[in-house]
């Protein structure tokens, strides 16, 4: 029987209670392994209490707020909206929010592919959050989602009305599931309709445009969220501590990427202007595992990039290698692409190794370390971090992936870039921010 790696020294203990039948609770996680389909809905509290424990203050020079965070672990209960703290530790005005609500009311804007395959069902296993609304560009995709998820009429916009939701009370956050390049134009309109925004990644097009919309949510009194599902996923919360609390002592190297073969040259992602190419659609997910299995800030960059088929490729890049280089000794060595298909993360360290294969993907999330394999429940990843995110912001904390962390992560990808251009190493600050 495989066992949910809790602590080392827990395990032994852990085998015996489910020998003995004492299945209840601490059985749990192994049952919902082996069910994911029927505990995708488990309740809020479920991971908590078999989720590691992070640091929950202080975080020394150099090290990443994604270990010290921004929030605590557990979401507290949904009276209703009590006021609101931005992502940001400053500046914090009330909510615009009113009244007493059970739920957060949700609009998607974007109803790609995404959208509609991903995140619209996965509202459909929210507890905090509801889907409320849609803003779309076609009539017909327009009467498919009112019909399918019972949406009124006064809850659809279109890009050019998109504006007046201020005045819907249904509508309490924005998800901005757009093109690359139209992200900051909308995460700015809705924070300016006074509505909190969930930003899909990459943030931005560069970090100067996260800047200016950590900039607009945090002069509106609104939260901004990035939609780095990974960070609510419990393999990876698990990585997380296992590179941050040094389990294995210190991760000496890391070799992590994530790629697949996209043969859709006619679509956005081809595009430069747009906000197209492998870096910033894939690049992210290696880039992001390297800094929250380290839990620091990576102080120097440098990155190549290769055309495997050429012609294809007008201005974006097609497969690129980065690595980065921590303060405490870690290298990384990371990888992205739309040539290839793989997604595999492992962490060397000095007593030992982990890893996970897939690290990335939306399921089936696998791993092990040199002492055995990792065993953690099944979850949707998407409802997981809309339900944690909407809690956060229902409660007035602060959530837990901020418009911070998509602006560190672009600081990075700007000089991945710089360093393709040049040739050269190019040196990152990423503290402070
Ligand atoms: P998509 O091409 O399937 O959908 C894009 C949507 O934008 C469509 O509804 C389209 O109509 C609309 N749109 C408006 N103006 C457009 C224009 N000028 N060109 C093209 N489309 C336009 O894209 P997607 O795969 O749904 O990706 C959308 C966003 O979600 C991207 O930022 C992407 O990085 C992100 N995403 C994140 C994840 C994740 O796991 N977090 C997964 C997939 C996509």
């Amino acid at each position: 029987m495989k066992t949910r790696r809790i602590k080392t020294t827990d395990r032994r203990k852990f085998i015996k209670l489910s020998l003995l039948g004492i299945t209840g609770a601490l059985a749990a996680p192994v049952i919902a392994a082996n069910n994911p389909e029927k505990f995708n809905n488990y309740p809020p509290d479920f991971l908590n209490r078999f989720r590691p424990v992070y640091a929950s203050s202080g975080s020394p020079s150099g090290q990443s707020p994604i270990a010290s965070g921004t929030n605590p672990d557990n979401p507290g209960s949904l009276t209703g909206v009590t006021g609101h703290q931005p992502g940001s530790r400053s500046g914090n005005r009330p909510s615009r929010l009113t009244g007493k609500k059970k739920k957060a009311g949700l609009a998607l804007i974007g109803l790609g592919n995404y959208s509609s395959r991903i995140l619209a069902p996965a509202l459909q296993e929210t507890k905090n959050v509801y889907l409320a609304g849609i803003v779309t560009g076609t009539m017909d995709n327009e009467k498919k989602w009112m019909e399918e998820y019972n949406i009124p009429r006064k809850n659809v916009y279109n890009y050019d009305n998109f504006d007046e939701i201020a005045s819907n009370r249904d509508i309490d956050i924005i998800y901005v599931v757009l093109p690359n390049s139209m992200h900051k134009e909308f995460t700015i309109r809705a924070s300016n309709a006074g509505k909190h925004v969930f930003c899909e990644k990459p943030m931005a097009l560069n970090a100067e445009e996260c800047r200016e919309m950590i900039k607009a949510c945090r002069d509106n009194g609104v939260a901004l969220s990035i939609g780095y599902r990974m960070q609510f996923e419990p393999y990876t919360r698990e990585v997380m501590r296992l590179g941050q609390d040094k389990v294995f002592g210190n991760v000496l190297h890391i070799t992590c990427g994530a790629a697949f073969r996209d043969t859709r040259f006619d679509h956005w992602r081809w595009e430069k202007d747009m906000g197209g190419g492998a870096m910033m659609d894939m690049g992210v997910y290696p880039l992001q595992a390297a800094r929250y299995v380290t839990g620091e800030e990576p102080v120097r960059v440098t990155a190549q990039t290769f055309v495997t088929r050429p012609g294809k490729f007008e201005g974006v890049d097609e497969a690129t290698t980065f690595q980065l280089e921590f303060p405490g000794g870690t290298v990384a060595s990371l990888d992205t692409g739309f040539h290839a298909n793989f997604n595999h993360l492992y962490a060397f360290a000095e007593k030992g190794w982990f890893e996970l294969r897939p690290f990335s993907a939306y399921s089936g999330i696998a791993g092990r370390t040199s002492e055995g394999e990792l065993d953690f429940p099944a979850i949707n990843q998407q409802a997981a971090q809309m339900d944690e995110e909407a809690a956060n912001i229902m409660a007035g904390r602060p959530v837990r992936v901020p418009g911070e962390e998509g602006l560190r992560d672009m600081i990075v990808v700007d000089a991945v870039f710089e360093s393709i251009r040049t040739g050269k190493p190019v040196e990152v600050d990423l503290t402070g921010i």
